[in-house]
């Protein structure tokens, strides 16, 4: 690979500030700054200016094609390209880009996921420009990030909600911080880092497999002898092809100003992850939506494929995506930094317990944001926090906070020098808390780790949810503050009734244990451990009441998002059985049939030799497998029924969505029993797919 100077290309594809900058009037750049940065309104003259200076960039950079990209309730992204080309009546063209064109597209809505919105209002949909996240171009194409949104304005994506979400806890943070004396800060951004978890394979081996062709998930596969019980991969040397790949991919995102960091083998066989800078939230999600795109782009182009499921293999460990979460004032300071004297640190003891508040009252809430039937497979599973939400806090804040409680004004331990015993190497600070990998949401020194989220999400939904319920806990404060009084007691007394009512979310230990489960029963925490009784949660009236007093929903929008769930729900386990049932009828049936015809022929030949061998084993094999292959055609059948009874078009979609979960589920895990326990006797060159072993180990 040639030399790449990084710090030349990073962003190289992006009209970023130094563009801005460079290319637009004073006043352009300024107003377009006020909107970035303070969420202010934007002219339209000031759309035309920056229209003008993207389209003169961006064909000097080779764009021939500009897109309003947007991610649809699908959770992928979309695009639609236009060219820059209008005729100038003498059969010529000339390269033209509006203001218009800037900040307004109208894709048909009606191919995309509406939940009933498009049946009530209009097949219309509109993508508005989101001029806080930048654009960039990609394969000669000038891509706008934008917002997509009904005829009347209700949203049809997750984006738009993201940005109502960070409109609400800037406006509750900044109005807190202005009664706490900080009168300088103007707005408060969610900071967001997504680590991204992903598995590569053979594209030889994948094309082979219409499980993972099709649902992206192996619906069959015997473990091989080795799983992930000898912990080698974790951190492990990365293997060339892998290697290379991650190179490529590092090099891309740069240049899309996407700030790659980090990059490692994590603990199943052939599972990797990357981590990016944090940055606002709304930027992050598209840059995660384009991590992942590119992930997908460049793996092909190595003979590879990225898988992004949260389960592709059952057996060893699925991915996930962990969410970083943070408040940073316009200022430049991290709300959560606990400081020197965290005791004394107002702010960050607030922030601190408007979460705590925040997400033992909604703990359902962002239990759902997290939902989807890929990720039903990864959580409780020993691999991921369990779908009960509780917060770690470590022993020292949590030691802090029940002080403040029980009234104690004692100094709580400050934090331990670490040291290794070897005299060369450098002595150093411990963090004041340490690494619970268990909890689904830990707070790690001076963030919020989310390590629910799955791998394939968009960090979209969890982000709204978050900083929703943040920012209604902050207003409370607000409140509390502002009806008057001397502001050392009332923070005071604000912390203790909080510890008083929700430190039953906090919880130190392992989440993985069984004692867990029956203590967070004791304490009241919800515990729905799938997608379809996490849906449920979008109709409770205090949620409802939540989400649309701040405006990050309405009713309507609420309404359409749990159909769409529900939906999701159902075509992603029929599309699974369906592809189970084709692949065991067509494939694995039949193969197993030749090789019971290919032992018994064996079998008779070898009683014909007259020899008098012992080939009593084979008399066992040939009937203990056409047991089995009795077995899986009679679990198949009952599959093929439950599939048909769930379709049934006079059920309601939500009892449709119970019937996956209860009886296509189900029996698709029977078949799965049998077919994995065939895969174990049938002779290698009989069974019609790649096995677990070529997909995991052979690279
Ligand atoms: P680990 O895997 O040990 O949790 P990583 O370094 O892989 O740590 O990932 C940590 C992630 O958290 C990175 O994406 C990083 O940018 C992000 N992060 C760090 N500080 C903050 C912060 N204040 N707010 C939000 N995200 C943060
Ligand atoms: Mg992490």
């Amino acid at each position: 690979m040639e030399k790449f100077n990084v710090t030349e290309s990073f962003g190289s594809m992006v009209f970023n500030d130094v563009v801005m900058r460079e290319r637009l009037p004073k006043e352009t750049y300024r107003s377009l700054k006020k909107t970035i940065i303070e969420g202010k309104p934007l002219e339209y003259s000031v759309a035309q200016e920056v229209a003008n200076a993207m389209k003169e960039w961006a064909i000097q950079k080779g764009a021939t094609h500009y897109c309003h990209w947007f991610v649809p309730m699908t959770g992928i992204t979309a695009e639609k390209h236009d060219s820059f080309i209008a005729p100038t009546g003498d059969d010529r063209v000339i390269m033209e880009f509006s203001g218009k064109n800037l900040i307004k597209g109208e894709p048909d809505a009606s191919c995309f996921p509406s939940g009933g919105l498009r049946a009530t209002f209009e097949a219309r949909g509109y993508t508005a420009w989101d001029p806080t996240s930048p654009a960039f171009i990609k394969d000669n194409s000038l891509y706008i990030p934008t917002a997509f949104c009904s005829y009347t304005g209700q949203a049809l994506d997750e984006k738009t909600p993201l940005l109502r979400s960070m409109d609400v806890i800037s406006k509750q943070t900044v109005r807190l911080l202005k009664l706490l004396g900080y009168n300088s800060v103007k707005r408060v951004f969610p900071m967001v880092g997504p680590e991204q978890e992903y598995f590569l394979i053979d594209k030889a081996f994948y094309e082979k497999r219409p499980d993972l062709v099709l649902t992206g998930r192996t619906l069959i596969g015997a473990m091989p002898p080795k799983g992930q019980e000898v912990e080698n991969h974790y951190l492990g040397t990365l293997k060339q092809r892998v290697s290379d790949f991650m190179k490529e991919l590092d090099i891309e995102l740069w240049k899309l100003g996407v700030m790659a960091k980090t990059k490692h083998n994590e603990t199943a066989p052939a599972q990797h992850e990357l981590a990016p800078v944090f940055t606002i939230a709304n930027i992050a999600t598209d840059h995660n939506h384009l991590t992942m795109e590119m992930m997908k782009k460049i793996a092909l182009k190595h003979g590879l494929v990225c898988l992004l499921h949260e389960k592709p293999f059952a057996g060893v460990n699925g991915s996930g995506k962990h969410n970083n979460w943070s408040l940073l004032t316009d200022t430049g300071k991290n709300l959560l930094e606990p400081g020197e004297n965290p005791v004394h640190n107002k702010v960050f003891l607030l922030i601190l317990c408007a979460v705590i508040q925040a997400v033992d009252e909604y703990s359902d809430l962002l239990r759902l944001s997290i939902a989807g039937p890929g990720n039903d497979h990864r959580l409780g599973g020993h691999e991921a926090p369990p779908a009960i939400v509780s917060i770690y806090l470590g022993d020292y804040f949590t030691n802090l906070l029940e002080n403040i409680r029980a009234g104690k004004t004692e100094v709580v331990e400050e934090s331990q020098i670490l040291s290794t015993g070897v005299s060369a190497l450098p002595c150093f600070v411990l963090d004041n808390s340490d690494r619970n990998r268990t909890s689904p949401l830990a707070f790690t020194g001076n963030k919020f780790e989310l390590r629910m989220l799955g791998s394939s999400a968009s960090v979209a939904g969890c982000n709204t949810i978050i900083n929703t319920i943040v920012a209604d806990a902050i207003s409370r404060m607000c409140d509390k503050i502002e009806a008057g009084g001397d502001i050392d007691g009332i923070v005071n007394e604000i912390v203790k009734s909080i510890m008083e009512d929700h430190s039953r979310i906090i919880f130190n230990g392992n989440n993985y244990s069984e004692e867990w489960k029956k203590e967070a029963e004791r304490r009241g925490l919800p515990n729905n451990y799938n997608t379809v009784d996490a849906i449920e949660c979008i109709l409770k009236e205090k949620n409802i009441k939540l989400l649309t007093k701040h405006k990050v929903y309405s009713e309507v929008e609420l309404q359409s998002r749990y159909e769409i769930l529900n939906e999701n729900y159902v075509n992603t386990i029929r599309v699974e059985a369906l592809t189970l049932k084709s692949m065991v009828k067509e494939q694995v049936l039949p193969a197993c049939v030749k090789y019971l015809v290919t032992l018994t022929d064996s079998y008779n030949s070898a009683q014909k030799t007259g020899l008098d061998l012992d080939i009593a084993f084979l008399e066992d094999n040939i009937k203990a497998l056409a047991g089995d292959v009795a077995e899986l055609s009679r679990r198949l059948g009952k599959l093929e029924k439950s599939i048909e009874e769930s379709a049934e078009c006079g059920l309601k979609l939500r009892d449709r969505a119970v019937s996956y979960r209860d009886k296509v589920l189900v029996d698709m895990n029977s078949v799965r029993e049998v077919c994995d326990r065939l895969e174990g006797v049938v002779a290698k060159e009989f069974w019609p797919f790649p096995s677990y072993y070529e997909l995991l180990f052979k690279l």
